[in-house]
């Protein structure tokens, strides 16, 4: 097992639509296992297949919540059904995110409160979880990542602009650019 180089925004991985996973094998099976080293070293709550350059649609995922329960898995081939998003502006204080592609950033983003995700797992075996608050978030996260969407693109104004100068600034949003988590110190 070793930890992945997780890609940044620009890397044309990240912004495409990623392909149904047709088989689960052992070279799945170490993906995986290295996705959860990856996520862990980064850290992060959540950690999607092309962030790690596979064009591959599963995710996965590790969060603790408010009375101490553990959300770990991968989702593998996920839909993801969500409540009608919020109206409003997202506040910088409970809605702010990040990404492990666009390190070190965080801007707010309005997110449905609720979210029942429905995949597969490791053994072929179909689940599903009706999440609320902050693992809706997380699902909405990563399962947009699968379409090639990043929540940077999501952003309203005034933080899209904020978000894109940010980009421009640290120079990405061009591909070939990553970074390794436990060697090279981003905060997220
Ligand atoms: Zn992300």
């Amino acid at each position: 097992m070793a930890a992945l180089p997780i890609r940044i925004t620009g890397e044309p991985v990240l912004h495409s639509v990623a392909a149904e996973v047709e088989v689960i094998d052992d070279a799945l099976r170490a993906l995986v296992a290295d996705m959860f080293e990856t996520m862990a070293a980064a850290p992060g709550v959540g950690l999607a297949a092309p962030q790690v350059g596979v064009d591959a649609r599963l995710f996965v995922f590790d969060w603790t919540d408010d009375d101490a329960v553990r959300w770990r898995g991968v989702a593998i081939n996920p839909e993801l059904l969500v409540s009608p998003g919020p109206i409003g502006e997202a506040d910088e204080e409970v809605d702010s995110e990040g990404c492990l592609s666009v390190p070190g950033e965080r801007f707010p983003l309005l997110r449905s409160e609720r979210a029942v995700l429905r995949a597969i797992d490791l053994d072929g075996e179909p689940f599903d979880i009706e999440a609320t608050g902050w693992l809706a978030r997380i699902f909405q996260h990563e399962y947009d990542h699968l379409d090639g969407v990043l929540y940077v693109d999501r952003l309203a104004h005034p933080f899209s602009k904020a978000a894109a100068k940010a980009i421009r600034k640290r120079s990405w949003g061009v591909p070939g650019q990553s970074w390794l988590p436990g060697r090279d110190h981003l905060e997220d």
